[in-house]
């Protein structure tokens, strides 16, 4: 499908839903209203679990907190709808920052199972309030209006409610595709990188968790008043699985996915409720239930990305403009060439019994490279987890640029100017190169959410664009940047890992093993690449296993075996140091 086609589908999709009122009856109608109701608590659920990672159970209780709000303002105190519309949002969003502070920071399971112990508080609860009617509900909910005008008839508010679910639809795609989106994106896969990148993972978590819920309120207020009444049955857990659901069929990777499944599961629950009276007509309501759960089971066998991705295939790729010239970034002020950077003090890491770095003390000066090197298992990489924070040394201190980071958190650290690469390569496989590079220039932008949805982060995300791709180029990448990072070689992964690494405009780039896997002439330009960058005043801390490669290139070399600094000194004299032969080289170098 071409371009121009795609504009044209989109087009005849929006008259069509336009001008549904004109031709549907009302209850087709109505079911359209639900529909739009139920996508836009779907579309939260694509952004926070299905991009973000975090899968919730809970989702209804934050639609019924918004939807006891409004209720409560228009039908018990006979306030506006809009001022109700206000006080669900504030009420939900300030419930969802309290459970998600206390929830998000537990990982894996422990997440989703307190989704299910919170969901099923709040729904008890709006039972058993007194003020708020019990199980019986509050009934008489006035209409929305606008201005003068009343939106008491499904046809009306239907405009509303598909309006409101496009703007959500255009502000989440805005936001993915910007600083904070990135971030989001790349939650999934854990926290390391993400926090070695600068980035606070538990706020951007949180803050998505919050926005996925803002949006089941505006999914709440708009139930609240087209139905009239409510009662707590529609914000029960089990309807938090249906919305769940409605995720996962069409598609939670996919902005599209909330719609094409919150319209699936609705017809369909609509359809089996009308069909199983007619073939078993002795048997409970409960039926309908099983039956669409092993429909669900089917469907999580056959097809389990949803409906969405099968159509995406036909649809053209999303457009990718090479990024233009912008003014650049501000950078960082390297420190004076050879004065101390880091100072490595008696570090020592602890694994259980195992001594992985013991009482290892070493300086760096700025505008060196200085080589780490030792056999399997010496705790270079260790060490590396220790200056950057991710692991906590058992003793000893690091200081850097004047600073201690010996117990720093791995953002901070990163934000002081120290960026690394990992010796498993950590990318994001299935975004960009791009993408992943931009990911390193996080600290040095500030879009927020908020400007992100509304594309006011245009002017800045096209300075982050250029300097991603002048780093790209830098590293020999720069031909191909709307690759996936997961097609790329494993050695030239690493490379890509340099460039994320040097868009943070470090004052220390720490590299584990980047020359393997490359080829002679790959390791030949790196080499090059890491020469410039010293020339230009970066220093570097290099593990690396290829001697050559090392020897040439290094200004000074750190030896470890079995935890334990064992030599230090130039390229030449280490290799000569009969106790490095030895441990290291095995006596034949
Ligand atoms: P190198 O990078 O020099 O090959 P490492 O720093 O990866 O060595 O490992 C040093 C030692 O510490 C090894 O014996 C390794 O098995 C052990 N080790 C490393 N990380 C962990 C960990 N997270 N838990 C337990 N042992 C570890
Ligand atoms: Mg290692």
């Amino acid at each position: 499908m071409s371009r121009l086609q795609t504009r044209m589908a989109t087009a005849v999709a929006v008259t069509a839903l336009a001008a549904a009122p004109a031709f549907l009856g009302v209850f087709s109608i109505t079911l359209l209203n639900y529909i739009g109701i139920y996508a836009l608590v779907a579309l939260g659920l694509v952004l926070m679990t299905g991009i973000g990672g975090m899968v919730s159970f809970g989702q209804a209780s934050f639609v019924g907190i918004a939807a006891y709000a409004t209720a409560w303002t228009s039908a018990l105190m006979g306030y506006s709808p809009w001022l109700g519309l206000l006080l669900a949002l504030v009420m939900t969003g300030l419930v969802a920052a309290v459970i998600g502070a206390v929830t998000l920071r537990l990982g894996g399971h422990f997440l989703s199972l307190s989704t299910i112990a919170w969901g099923l508080a709040i729904y008890f609860s709006f039972g058993n309030i007194d003020g708020l009617g019990n199980y019986n509900g509050i009934a008489s909910i006035p209409p929305i209006s606008i201005g003068s005008h009343s939106l008491a008839d499904s046809a009306d508010i239907y405009y509303l409610i598909w309006g409101a679910l496009i703007a959500a639809m255009l502000g989440t795609h805005n936001l993915l595709n910007s600083r904070v989106g990135r971030a989001i994106r790349a939650l999934r896969g854990g926290n390391a990188l993400v926090e070695s990148l600068g980035i606070n993972a538990f706020q951007v978590r949180l803050v998505t968790f919050v926005a996925a819920a803002l949006m089941a309120a505006v999914a709440g207020w708009l139930y609240a008043h087209m139905t009239r009444f409510i009662s707590p049955t529609p914000f029960d857990v089990h309807v938090s699985i249906d919305y769940l659901m409605m995720a996962l069929v069409g598609g939670s990777s996919h902005l599209l996915g909330a719609v094409v499944g919150a319209a699936l599961v609705t017809l369909m629950k609509n359809y089996i409720q009308d069909l199983l009276p007619l073939l078993a007509p002795n048997t409970s309501g409960r039926l309908e239930i099983v039956v669409f759960s092993v429909l669900f089971i089917l469907f999580l066998q056959r097809a389990r990305d949803g409906i969405v991705p099968y159509v995406a295939r036909w649809l053209p790729p999303p457009r990718q403009e090479f990024p233009g010239k912008a003014e650049p970034l501000p950078r960082r002020r390297q420190p004076a060439k050879g004065t101390p950077l880091l100072k490595v003090d008696a570090a020592v890491r602890r694994f259980g019994g195992l001594v992985a770095v013991n009482e290892v003390s070493f300086e760096l000066r700025a505008g060196e490279i200085l080589g780490l090197i030792g056999p399997n298992g010496a705790g270079k990489s260790t060490m590396f987890n220790l200056i950057t924070g991710a692991l906590r040394p058992s003793g000893g201190k690091i200081v850097f640029a004047g600073r201690d980071i010996t117990r720093a958190a791995p953002r901070h650290i990163a934000r002081a100017g120290i960026a690394r690469t990992f010796q498993h390569v950590k990318l994001r496989p299935r975004m960009s190169l791009l993408d992943n590079v931009l990911l390193g220039l996080y600290p040095r932008t500030s879009a927020g959410y908020v400007a992100s949805a509304l594309r006011l982060d245009r002017a800045e995300e096209r300075r982050a664009r250029h300097e991603a791709i002048k780093q790209l180029e830098r590293v020999g990448l720069g031909a191909r940047p709307f690759e996936l990072a997961g097609n790329l070689p494993l050695g030239n992964q690493r490379i890509l890992e340099i460039a994320r690494a040097l868009a943070a405009d470090p004052i220390l780039l720490l590299l584990d093993e980047p020359a393997a896997g490359l080829r002679r002439r790959e390791k030949l330009a790196l080499a090059e690449l890491l020469r410039s960058l010293r020339a230009e005043g970066l220093t570097i801390l290099l593990v690396e296993h290829d001697m050559d490669f090392v020897m040439n290139l290094v200004d000074r070399i750190v030896v470890m075996d079995f935890g334990c600094k064992i030599g230090e000194g130039a390229p030449q004299t280490v290799r000569n140091d009969p106790r490095v032969q030895e441990a290291y080289l095995g006596g034949v170098a």
